[in-house]
């Protein structure tokens, strides 16, 4: 018997379409597939991979309304962030068409006058992807990108609340001429197909983007057949306001950083620490600027706050505003909630709390909601100290006008990504990811490239 699982809309609560759950059989004959395409696309010369994947990009932008569309009803952001998402995907297979054509090798001068030495680059076989559903597009493209162009075959298995962005983006690789086996997606349980794609001998690689207990579960289960693992995990980005900020743009910055996708981005500002001589200032006029948000259904003009992704998320962000209200935090904005459970949609007003302090869990824990908390410091290696002070290490971001306490800033945090008078630093051509619990691994940039590749080193003798 077939079994399927439902997408429903997370603001209606909808069915919007059932999706067929593979079985083990079919999961394991699509990674034979991917192995066995393999020996043919890694020989492809870099020229033609990349006229491949300028196809792929070109084939996405002419249905970019369409796949805006679907993202929107399955994962609920509004559509102009989903029509800004497909845009941002095309942007590394872009990238990376051209990347393809630039995976140098090197010679190494030798301790003797009888041998040559080379370096060269090779793909790293089949690569296997799991994907959330916070980006549907992007966190896949950013991975298939640059596998599909250092030669690398790859499949993906989408989250299951938002496969149909992830089906609709391999169905046009097709179309624009990539292999079927070259790039393919499965549809199940996290833990099935993250188990069979673990113990499986043909994939020698996992890409992974989610939160930090399944990364941690995926290293682990990969340590057997000693695959490559790329993970890019959870965040809990602090957000800085230095006395000398420039505050009408540090608030617009914020705000965009911190409500874009409801706040559900691993990227988005968890913790707002302002200094205590514009404490007021920056609140006010905070509180002025979020009040403009429109919460809503994604699909209708002017909406700019979508619902939460599902009931778990919700129950988190709500758990999140009692502790900290329980705790003494005030409540400036929001803290109302438009849920229906019996339908299936949960929308939470854009919040901002202030006098937060360290006892609270939503200092701690990544938040994924619209829900800003508002603490302040004095000095600035206190700023730094709290900024740290989580397991976390993927985005922080300060606003400063002056260079000394920028590059302190700089020098201090530990954070794989820095956004300096900047709420939106991720670009394709930038290395993206976190250190600490954050993750391993960049995508994006040159050094986006470099974990689908081997290094091999052969010495020529007797010349
Ligand atoms: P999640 O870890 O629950 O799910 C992510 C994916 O993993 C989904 O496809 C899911 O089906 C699958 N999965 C679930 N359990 C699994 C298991 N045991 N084995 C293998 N796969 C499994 O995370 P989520 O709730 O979908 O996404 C939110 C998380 O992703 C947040 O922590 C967020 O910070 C993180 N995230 C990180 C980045 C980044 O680039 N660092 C980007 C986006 C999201």
């Amino acid at each position: 018997m077939t079994d399927y699982f439902s997408v429903k809309n997370p603001a209606t609560g909808d069915l919007i379409q059932e999706v067929k759950i593979n079985t083990e059989e079919e999961i394991n004959l699509a990674l034979k597939k991917g192995h066995d395409s393999f020996k043919k696309w890694s020989k492809i010369n870099a020229h033609e991979r990349s006229r491949l994947l300028q196809k792929w990009s070109k084939k996405i932008n002419e249905n970019k309304e369409e796949i805006a569309k679907v993202m929107t009803m399955e994962n609920g952001k509004p559509l102009s962030e989903s029509l800004g998402e497909v845009d941002y995907s095309t942007s590394y297979i872009d990238w990376y068409a051209e990347e393809a054509k630039r995976i140098y090798g090197r010679t190494i001068p030798a301790n003797t006058e009888s041998k040559r030495i080379l370096v060269t680059k090779q793909p790293i076989g089949l690569v296997a992807a799991i994907t959330p559903w916070n980006f549907p597009a992007a966190m896949m493209a950013r991975k298939a990108a640059p596998a599909l162009a250092a030669g690398c075959t790859f499949i993906v298995k989408p989250a299951v609340e938002t496969p149909l962005t992830t089906i609709k983006f391999i169905e046009l690789a097709h179309e624009a001429g990539i292999p079927e086996g070259v790039i393919q997606y499965v549809n199940g349980r996290g833990s099935m197909i993250g188990d069979l794609f673990s113990n499986s001998d043909y994939v020698r690689k996992i890409t992974f983007t989610g939160s930090t207990p399944v990364g941690k579960e995926l290293i682990r289960n990969s340590a057997d057949t000693i695959k490559h693992v790329t993970m890019e995990l959870g965040g809990h980005a602090p957000l800085i306001v230095a006395a000398d900020a420039d505050i009408d743009y540090a608030v617009k910055q914020t705000v965009g950083t911190k409500f874009r996708n409801a706040g559900q981005t691993c990227v988005c500002a968890n913790r707002l620490i302002v200094h205590e001589s514009i404490l007021d200032e920056f609140t006010e006029k905070f509180v002025a600027e979020v009040k403009k948000l429109k919460v809503g259904n994604g699909l209708d003009e002017g909406t700019t706050v979508g619902p939460i992704i599902n009931e778990k998320g919700f129950n988190k962000i709500v758990a999140q505003i009692k502790d900290a209200k329980e705790k003494g935090a005030e409540v400036v904005l929001g803290d109302k909630y438009d849920a229906n459970q019996e339908k299936g949609y949960f929308f939470v007003h854009p919040t901002v709390l202030k006098n937060v302090n360290t006892d609270m869990i939503i200092m701690h824990e990544e938040t994924f909601g619209p829900v800003a908390p508002i603490t302040s410091f004095k000095t600035i290696e206190e700023a730094v100290e709290l900024a740290n002070s989580t397991p976390y290490g993927l985005a922080a971001y300060f606003f400063t006008t002056d260079y000394r306490t920028g590059t302190y800033l700089h020098d201090h945090l530990d954070f794989g990504i820095i956004g300096w008078n900047d709420g939106g630093p991720s670009a394709a051509h930038a290395p993206f990811g976190g250190m600490k619990e954050s993750g391993l691994g960049r995508e994006g940039g040159i050094e986006g490239i470099e974990p689908y590749l081997e290094t091999k080193y052969m010495s020529i003798g007797g010349i």
